[in-house]
């Protein structure tokens, strides 16, 4: 560091400390300076189009590596818009530091105002898990040590930190050592043991199940817990349910694995296992379980016990040390799951795989959901080391059903909050973060939120094929206009052509009517590695109301 050092200066030196190289964002007053130092200091600056993408790849960045992702917005509307994602990514658990710059405190405590103005510092607070701001350049080296230990600590989440114009410029007291001011974290996220006692209990609910099952969560995939995960299980052969981001911390085509049974095995299942997996919407808060099911949960935060049903047996601490105690008891208790509960369990996977099987192959046209989804099926099998990003109502809720991962977080989707307009920004973060290829599969109405960052794609030359199921509308693109009126609200354009939007920008484009046709595409465009959108058009007669959770909607009884 040269002699008298500015608060930019020290925050690159302490995230650089700190092992924390790459940086989304989208610049402007007052941080565009800071991305360009930031480039020249040997960090990576990776610019977009709108803050929420970039946000979205560093969370996704955050959940693939562990370490906290970076973004970086302007002030005010771009810390808004950025600020759509930091909740997310903190509802999701993926570690993740979003940097806004900010203006001068006298001027906002004083509400003078000031060009993009906004107290973003106790805006941000209820959207995230920590927020600090840093008002003197000594401290920066302090705000990032305690942003990365939020992030990923605990449960990990979404941090803000918010630099104040005149911080980010202010020169460090010449009598202060920069190097003094920063500082290493070591071991931010320690290990939590849980106790012998929570232990012994988890142990007891086993022995007695006759019918145990897992439910494994994306908490599992957060903690890289697969080998664990995998010794516990090949261990029990208890049969276990993946949640859709832990599909491929095990093989999906695992024996044990019951995804094509699901609703046999809740409904049966007489004691089920909560493996980093939230008993919210997602899995009906427990309602649809058999309602004399105990229930055991793995968790690293002790306040997600009891949150929806009575837990028998809460295991709390990190899912590491977890498994590192229960799987040497559960092999001295000898506990295995019954055949007869693998067979039944077995019988409706085989039935349920031949329905599967029927509908991926029986020829339709104009193209339908599963047409369209298996040759991305088989392209992920033959490459399984492909990332698939996916979002949507009905492409994601079938496609989740359809295509089957192989390794750990090789799957990244719309999350706990189920939200559209993620899916570029994580596949923008995936290709960057692992050097691999992703797919991207995207409904028509999903594209829409964040399609411009195909010019990031291809400015970046990232190898992303997306494919856009385009059934022109939100859910489908059948609705009849009511007479004289404007567009149904679900309408959209099915005649659309997205995959010019690749062409504008130097990819590859492809517009396809067939599976066979949307086959070749794909095998092409994921040969060339380059940047691609692939148009599949599909049937705008399908598509159901919200995927597969339209019970969600209030019932007005519109005819
Ligand atoms: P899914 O959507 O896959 O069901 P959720 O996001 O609902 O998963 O649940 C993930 C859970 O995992 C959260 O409650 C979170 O606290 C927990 N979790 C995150 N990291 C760890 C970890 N390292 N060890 C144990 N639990 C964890
Ligand atoms: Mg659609």
């Amino acid at each position: 560091m040269s002699e008298q050092v500015t608060g930019a200066e020290l925050l690159i030196e302490a995230l650089k400390k700190n092992d924390l190289k790459n940086v989304y964002g989208v610049v402007g007053i007052p941080v565009t300076d800071l991305a360009r130092m930031m480039q020249r200091s040997g960090m990576r600056y990776f610019g977009f189009r709108r803050e929420d993408s970039a946000v979205n790849a560093a969370a996704a960045s955050g959940f693939l590596t562990g370490k906290p992702g970076l973004a970086l917005t302007v002030s005010a509307p771009g810390f808004l818009n950025g600020l759509v994602a930091l909740g997310e990514a903190t509802k999701n658990c993926f570690p993740v530091i979003m940097i806004s710059g900010s203006s001068e405190r006298h001027i906002i405590d004083l509400n003078r105002g000031d060009y993009e103005g906004l107290d973003q510092y106790n805006i941000a607070k209820p959207f995230c898990k920590a927020a600090y701001r840093v008002d003197r350049p000594e401290d920066m080296g302090l705000a990032v040590a305690r942003a990365i230990r939020s992030a990923v600590s605990g449960r990990p989440g979404g941090v803000y930190l918010d630099l104040p114009a005149d911080t980010i410029g202010a020169l460090l007291d010449e009598n202060i050592d920069p190097e003094s001011t920063l500082i290493k974290e070591d071991d931010p996220a320690p290990q939590q043991r849980p106790s012998v006692e929570a232990v012994d209990k988890a142990v007891e609910v086993l022995k007695n199940a006759k019918k145990p099952l897992i439910i494994l969560g994306k908490g599992a995939s957060i903690a890289h817990a697969e080998n664990e995960v995998r010794d516990f299980i090949e261990t029990t052969k208890i049969p276990y349910l993946p949640m859709s981001m832990a599909k491929g911390l095990l093989p999906d085509d695992h024996e044990s694995c019951v995804a094509a049974a699901r609703s046999l095995s809740f409904s049966d299942a007489d004691a089920i296992m909560l493996v980093g997996a939230r008993l919210n919407w997602m899995l009906s808060h427990g309602e649809k379980f058999n309602s004399d099911a105990k229930l055991i949960q793995i968790d690293v935060d002790a306040n997600e016990i009891d949150s929806n049903k009575k837990i028998a047996a809460p295991l709390v601490g990190d899912m590491k040390s977890v498994f590192n105690e229960l799987t040497p008891a559960v092999k001295k208790a000898g506990i295995k799951a019954s055949q007869d509960w693998l067979d039944a369990l077995k019988a409706k996977k085989d039935e349920n795989f031949a329905k599967m099987q029927k509908r991926l192959t029986t020829p339709r046209s104009p193209m339908g959901y599963y047409g369209a989804l298996a040759p991305i099926k088989e392209l992920i099998k033959k490459n399984p080391d492909t990332y698939l990003v996916s979002e949507g109502a009905n492409t994601l809720d079938i496609g989740r059903n359809v295509i089957d991962i192989f390794k750990p977080r090789h799957r990244l989707d719309t999350g706990t909050w189920g939200v559209m307009g993620v899916g570029l920004g994580y596949a923008i973060g995936t290709a960057i973060e692992t050097g691999k290829k992703v797919v991207c599969v995207e409904g028509d109405s999903a594209f829409g939120f964040d399609g411009m960052e195909i010019e990031t794609i291809c400015r970046l030359h990232l190898p992303i094929t997306i494919v856009v199921f385009n059934n022109g509308g939100i859910y489908n693109g059948a609705e009849k206009d009511p007479a004289g009126s404007d567009p149904a609200p679900i309408t959209l354009d099915a005649k659309g052509r997205y995959d010019k939007l690749a062409e504008a920008f130097g990819g590859l484009a492809y517009n396809v009517t067939t599976p066979e046709e949307l086959d070749k595409a794909l095998n092409e465009a994921f040969d060339a590695g380059k940047p691609a959108i692939i148009n599949a058009v599909i049937d705008p007669a399908l598509g159901k109301e919200s995927g597969h959770i339209g019970n969600l909607n209030p019932k007005l009884g519109i005819k």
